[in-house]
């Protein structure tokens, strides 16, 4: 397939698409009246191998996330001891019976979306005495399989406070469409449910959408292909 004019080849090297996602990241933030530290970067790794987090890692990306607890826990193995310095971020759909080896393996868990998953992560964390932030996965998409209802946010966070928690925010994944205005509607609803939550995360964008997010106030985008290039196996993302 052809270039369109105008357009730049795609860069190869992950220190050369970091270097341009910064620049625009930094442009767009900008303009959006957002300081050039409102908005982290956050690696996701899914199907990266080790060396490629570590690649990440030598380029100051401290923020990663998997999707599947069994991969990250043969990844995370191999990085010691440059992994001490990460920040690893659970994004994949928690079940209960895996929430102590989510807690030992992670620092934060965006992906909470229903009480049931809140009190096993809550019992973990009571257990292993490793306290960790959680955020509120958020349905914002009309094909979403999980995720919270928008106006059932600010109450599940209550629940989940209640069971000792600490809710820091909310993630959700915006929907899969070319249509820009519908990308910004859902990112809207999430900044919305943000505000009543409270906390200091939105981890809102992915590689397609980060534009819009940062526009509509997201502190942290979750950047795989545009960072790492294209996933060769094209797994589902559970959303
Ligand atoms: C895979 C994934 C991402 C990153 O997706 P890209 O489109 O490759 O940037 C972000 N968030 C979640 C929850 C994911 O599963």
């Amino acid at each position: 397939m052809e270039l369109e004019l105008g357009e730049n080849p795609a860069p190869m090297t992950l220190r050369e698409r970091y270097a341009v996602l910064s620049n625009e990241l930094a442009e767009i933030a900008d303009a959006a009246g957002r300081g050039p530290t409102d908005v982290s970067v956050l690696a996701v790794t899914k199907q990266q191998s080790s060396e490629a987090i570590l690649a990440a890692i030598e380029l100051g990306l401290h923020d990663i996330g998997e999707n599947y607890l069994q991969e990250a826990r043969e990844k995370f193995a191999t990085l010691q001891p440059a992994g001490a310095r990460l920040r690893k971020h659970f994004l994949g759909h928690v079940q209960t019976n895996k929430a102590r080896a989510i807690v030992e393996q992670f620092d934060v868990v965006q992906s909470v979306d229903r009480i049931e998953t809140g009190r096993a992560l809550a019992e973990a964390v009571r257990e292993t005495g490793k306290p960790i932030p959680v955020l509120i996965q958020l349905n914002i998409s009309p094909v979403a399989r999980f995720g919270a209802h928008p106006d059932e946010a600010e109450r599940l966070a209550e629940e989940l406070r209640a069971e000792g928690l600490t809710v820091d925010g909310v993630m959700a994944i915006g929907p899969i469409t070319t249509d820009q205005r519908e990308v910004i509607h859902a990112f809207e609803r999430a900044a919305q449910a943000f505000a009543r939550v409270g906390g200091s995360t939105l981890s809102l964008g992915m590689s397609a959408d980060w534009r819009q997010a940062v526009r509509c106030g997201s502190t942290m985008i979750r950047i795989g292909s545009a960072l790492f290039g294209a996933r060769a196996r094209a797994r589902k993302i559970p959303i």
